[in-house]
């Protein structure tokens, strides 16, 4: 048995059992694994409220040999998300970054540059501020995935962008010139396409002094949530409340 502690950010529960729960744990040493939280659900006492997504804790887990799950056996909160105010869209983010993680993470793999990304944009994910940090998030998470296209030229003939708009579809993969746009493309504007090259070369702090409306690289959000989706081969829950709420 190999006792660890380790940062981590919670992913996902799930009831097992009468009163224990597996955790879905985004470890900074380790990468993902799962662990069982043993009577979690019914004491509060070693967990708290440290088990809520997003939740950035100090993790103390014991690793057996020839077990897929790591005993959990506490959880002491870093930062919680539950210590702002939590409205819909502020919860629907703050799912949508749990759901990424999740679902693109190998398990046992560790990836820093995603776990100070992921605490970079829950610093800024506040009520009433939640575009920057998702849009933010989704197009450093295709970059880092390796899923990024070229943002400044065709992918098709190598055209540079320049002032012009870009087209993407929702079945391939790249950013093409109006010459050589599918049927049924939508539209990136040039203006996103600023911005996006703005939000790979800046930290998230510098771009949070700015104003971000709902309206802001909307469709910048959805080309980044058409290819997550595209990648990953399923739909994303949080995507489509973001959607919901005009994003
Ligand atoms: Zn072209």
């Amino acid at each position: 048995m190999i006792a660890h502690q380790a940062e981590a950010l919670v992913l996902r529960t799930w009831p097992v059992h009468e009163a224990d729960q597996i955790v879905s744990l985004f470890t900074r040493d380790q990468g993902k694994l799962k662990g069982i939280a043993k009577s979690s659900a019914k004491s509060r006492r070693r967990f708290g409220g440290a088990l809520e997504p997003m939740t950035y804790v100090l993790a103390s887990y014991v690793e057996k040999p020839r077990q897929d799950l790591v005993r959990l056996d506490s959880c002491e909160i870093l930062s919680s998300p539950l210590s702002e105010p939590v409205d819909y869209a502020r919860a629907a983010a703050l799912a949508f970054f749990a759901e990424i993680l999740e679902e693109t993470l190998p398990d046992h793999d560790p990836q820093d540059s995603v776990f100070r990304l992921a605490l970079a944009v829950l610093d800024h994910t506040r009520t009433g501020h939640i575009w920057l940090p998702v849009t933010y998030f989704g197009l450093w998470i295709l970059r880092l995935m390796g899923w990024m296209p070229d943002i400044v030229h065709c992918t098709l003939c190598g055209r540079s962008f320049a002032r012009e708009p870009a087209y993407f579809h929702i079945e391939a993969d790249g950013l093409l010139c109006s010459d050589h746009k599918q049927p049924a493309a939508r539209v990136l504007s040039s203006g996103s396409l600023e911005i996006a090259a703005r939000i790979l070369h800046t930290p998230v702090a510098a771009l949070a002094t700015e104003e971000w409306p709902r309206g802001r690289t909307a469709d910048l959000r959805r080309f980044t949530m058409q290819a997550l989706e595209r990648h990953l081969e399923r739909r994303l829950h949080a995507a489509s409340a973001l959607a919901k709420l005009g994003g």
